[in-house]
C-alpha cells in the first residue's frame, strides 16, 4: 500500500521543503507557514475555493506572507544565537535586497514582518530607490544604495538623507567625486559605505560576482585613496559601512569562511582609520532547491545556523585579535528570505506522445518493413529486446526513405510509425526490468516517456529554470496516497522546445522524469512548482505573449485559512499595450476593416466579431479550461 509518507520521500519534500510543506492524510499537499502544525493550509481546499469562486483561472501563484515572517525571524534568531554563543558585542541588522523581488506586496510584507527586527532595504537603481521610498520604510531602517549612480540617483539619495537612514555605497571609485560635490552643493552630510573587492570568490553559479575581476567594488588602493579624500574634506566620520557581496547562492561554506576572514580583517584595519559602524556581509546565503545538501549549484552544504555562526565567529575573532570594536553586522540575504514564500499552481491540460492511439491493421500489400516491425513487436522478450529494438530503428529509417522516394503512401507511413512506437515502448519496459542503464536506453526511455502539457509559461514563471538550468521542486498536489505509476516530463504552453521542465528533485543532479498519476477523464490534475519567491517574479519574460499569472495571498489561522489578497494577472490587452499595440481603438479598427472588406456583412456576423474580440482581449493570456457565463463578452461602445 502506498501512503503519504511514501510520496513525501519520493518527491523529497523534507529535503527541500525546509519544514514549510508536507502531505496530509487526505493525500493533499499542505503548507505550514510557520513550520508548526498549529497553522496548516490544505492546498486542495484552496484550489477548490478558487475553482468555485469562478473569478480566477489557473495558473495561479500562491503567496504565503507568514512564511516571510518565519524566514526573517529564523535568520534573525540564528544571528542572535551565534552572537550569544560567541559573546559578540554588537547587533545584527537584516536587509532585504530589492532586486530579489520588487513586487510591491512582497516588499510591504517584508517591511511589516521585519519591522520588529529593524529590517532595511538595499536598492541597486533609481527605480528601486523610488519604489523603496514609496513604501515609507521606518526612519531607523537602513536604506542602502548600491549600483551605478548618476546625478539623479545621487541627488535623490542625498535629498532624503535626513529623513531616512540612507547609506550611499561607493561601488566605483569615481562616484566619490560626485558624492562630495553634490553633498556640498546641497548642504548635507552624506553617510557613505565602501564596497570592497575581495580576493576570495564565491562558488556555484554566480561566482563571477566576487573575486578580483568583479564588476563592483574598490581595490585596496582605491579604498585608501577614498579615506584620504574624505579626511581632506573633513568627512571621515561619514564613512559608516564596509560592504562586500561575493555572489548569490554560495553553495560551499568554505567560500563564506574565506570571504568573512578577509572582510573582517579589512574592517579591522579600516576601523583604525575611520569609525565605521557597520560591516555588511552582503547576500549569498543559499537555498537548497533540490534538497541534496551538497555544494552542487542548486543546493548548499551548510545550514542557516552554520552560516550565522561562521559570520559572527570570524568577525568576533578578528576584532579581538586586532583589538577593535565589534561592528553592527548587516546581512542582505534576499534569496533565503524570499524563496520559500510562493508557489505556482497549474493544471495539466493534456498529454503528448500517445502515438499508439490509432493502430491500423496491417494488410497483405504492406511493405516488408511493416511486417518486420510486427514481428519485432511480437517476438520481443527480455533476452532479445536490444536486438529487436536495433532492427526496428533500421526498419523505420527504411520506411521513411521509401516514403520520401514516393514508393509508399500516408497509410503505410502511419502504420509504420505506430508500430515503431509500440516496439520502443515494449523495449523500454524490458530495459527497465533488466536494469539497463546504458546511454542508449536512457535515450529510449526519454523517447517513450510522456510529455504532460502544463498550463503555464516556464519563461514567465520560472525563468531561472530556463536561463541557468536551476532546479525548482515540482510535484503533483493531490492523490499523494496513490502510487504514481506513470512518469514523464512537463512541457509548458509556449511554442519553444526549451519550455520544458528537464530536472526534478530527487538526487543532487536532479531526476529527468517526474512521477505522475494516470490522468482521469473529467478530473483536473494540479501540479505545483515551489520556491519561486526569489528572483523569478521580475526576471520572468513575456515569451509568446504569455503574461503574469493571477496571484492569491493566503494567511493561515489555526487549521483554517483565508485569502487576504488577490492580484489579477495580465490580460491579452495588457500584453498588447505593453508591446506598443494600441488597444484603445483596436476593436473599431478591426470592425472597420470587416466592413470595408465585405460590403454586405450582416449585423449578426459583426456582433460575433465584436464579442469575440472583446472577450479575448480582456481575457487571461493562458489556456482557459472552463467557459464562464458571467463577465464575458461585455460590449464596449454602441452597436453599429
Ligand atoms: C543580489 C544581491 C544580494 C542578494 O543576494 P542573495 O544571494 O539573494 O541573498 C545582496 N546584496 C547585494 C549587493 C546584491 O547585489
Amino acid at each position: 500500500m502506498w501512503i503519504a509518507e511514501d510520496s513525501i520521500e519520493l518527491f523529497g519534500i523534507e529535503n527541500w521543503g525546509n519544514g514549510y510543506f508536507s502531505i496530509n492524510d487526505k493525500g493533499n499537499l499542505i503548507i505550514l507557514p510557520d513550520k508548526n502544525p498549529s497553522l496548516i493550509i490544505d492546498s486542495m481546499e484552496l484550489i477548490e475555493e478558487i475553482e468555485s469562486s469562478k473569478d480566477l483561472e489557473f495558473p495561479v501563484l500562491f503567496r504565503f506572507p507568514q512564511i516571510f515572517e518565519n524566514r526573517i525571524t529564523e535568520i534573525n534568531d540564528a544571528f542572535h544565537c551565534a552572537m550569544e554563543e560567541f559573546r559578540y558585542n554588537g547587533q545584527y541588522r537584516p536587509i532585504f535586497p530589492m532586486k530579489v523581488n520588487q513586487r510591491k506586496e512582497v516588499i510591504e510584507y517584508i517591511l511589516k514582518y521585519g519591522a520588529k527586527y529593524n529590517i532595511g532595504l538595499e536598492v541597486g537603481t533609481k527605480a528601486e530607490l523610488l519604489a523603496a521610498l514609496s513604501l515609507g520604510p521606518p526612519k531607523e531602517a537602513l536604506v542602502i544604495c548600491n549600483g551605478y549612480k548618476d546625478e539623479d540617483y545621487l541627488r535623490l539619495a542625498l535629498s532624503i538623507n535626513n529623513v531616512n537612514n540612507i547609506i550611499i555605497v561607493v561601488d566605483l571609485f569615481e562616484e566619490i567625486f560626485d558624492i562630495l560635490r553634490y553633498s556640498r552643493q546641497m548642504g548635507v552630510t552624506p553617510r557613505i559605505g565602501m564596497r570592497m573587492k575581495l580576493f576570495s570568490r564565491g562558488s556555484g553559479r554566480w561566482v563571477e560576482s566576487g573575486g578580483e575581476s568583479a564588476k563592483f567594488g574598490l581595490s585596496t588602493s582605491e579604498a585608501l585613496e577614498l579615506m584620504k579624500l574624505l579626511g581632506e574634506n573633513g568627512l571621515i566620520e561619514s564613512l559608516k559601512m564596509i560592504h562586500f557581496h561575493i555572489g548569490s547562492q554560495i553553495t560551499d561554506i568554505r567560500m563564506i569562511k574565506n570571504a568573512m576572514n578577509e572582510a573582517a580583517r579589512i574592517y579591522a584595519k579600516v576601523r583604525k582609520i575611520a569609525k565605521v559602524e557597520y560591516l555588511n556581509v552582503g547576500g549569498g546565503l543559499s537555498v537548497d532547491y533540490n534538497g541534496s545538501n551538497t555544494s552542487t549549484p542548486s543546493s548548499a552544504n551548510y545550514t542557516l545556523q552554520e552560516y550565522a555562526n561562521d559570520v559572527v565567529y570570524t568577525i568576533q575573532k578578528i576584532c579581538e585579535e586586532e583589538d577593535v570594536q565589534h561592528p553592527i553586522i548587516v546581512s542582505e540575504s534576499g534569496r533565503a528570505i524570499a524563496a520559500y514564500h510562493s508557489m505556482l499552481i497549474f493544471k495539466i491540460i493534456g498529454k503528448k506522445n500517445a502515438k499508439d492511439l490509432f493502430l491500423r491493421i496491417p494488410s497483405q500489400d504492406d511493405p516488408i518493413q511493416i511486417e518486420d516491425l510486427c514481428c519485432a513487436f511480437r517476438e520481443m522478450n527480455i533476452e532479445n529486446y536490444k536486438e529487436h529494438y536495433h532492427d526496428a530503428l533500421q526498419y523505420r529509417d527504411e520506411l521513411y526513405d521509401s516514403f520520401n522516394l514516393g514508393n509508399i503512401g500516408l497509410e503505410e507511413r502511419a502504420k509504420g510509425e505506430t508500430l515503431f512506437w509500440m516496439v520502443c515502448k515494449k523495449a523500454a519496459s524490458f530495459a527497465k526490468q533488466d536494469g539497463d542503464e546504458s546511454e542508449e536506453f536512457q535515450e529510449l526511455k526519454k523517447l517513450v516517456s510522456q510529455k504532460y502539457i502544463g498550463n503555464f509559461s516556464l519563461f514567465q514563471s520560472v525563468p531561472d529554470m530556463w536561463g541557468v538550468g536551476q532546479i525548482f521542486p515540482t510535484m503533483p498536489l493531490h492523490r499523494l496516497k496513490e502510487m504514481p505509476c506513470e512518469h514523464g516530463t512537463i512541457v509548458d504552453l509556449t511554442c519553444d522546445s526549451d519550455g520544458e521542465i528537464k530536472r526534478y528533485t530527487g538526487d543532487s543532479e536532479g531526476r529527468e522524469q517526474l512521477d505522475m498519476h494516470p490522468l482521469i477523464d473529467g478530473e483536473d490534475y494540479y501540479v505545483g512548482i515551489f520556491l519561486l519567491g526569489a528572483y523569478q517574479d521580475t526576471l520572468g519574460d513575456f515569451h509568446n505573449l504569455l503574461g503574469c499569472a493571477h496571484e492569491v495571498h493566503i494567511m493561515a489561522e489555526g487549521s483554517d485559512w483565508y485569502i487576504c489578497q488577490k492580484v489579477e494577472g495580465d490580460t491579452c490587452r495588457k500584453l498588447l499595450d505593453f508591446f506598443n499595440y494600441d488597444t484603445k481603438d483596436y476593436i473599431w479598427e478591426i470592425m472597420d476593416r470587416c466592413v470595408e472588406r465585405k460590403q454586405f456583412i450582416d449585423k449578426k456576423e459583426l456582433d460575433q466579431v465584436e464579442a469575440q474580440l472583446n472577450r479575448t482581449l480582456n481575457g487571461y493570456t493562458y489556456f482557459i479550461t472552463k467557459t464562464k457565463t458571467q463577465g464575458a463578452a461585455k460590449r464596449i461602445g454602441g452597436s453599429i
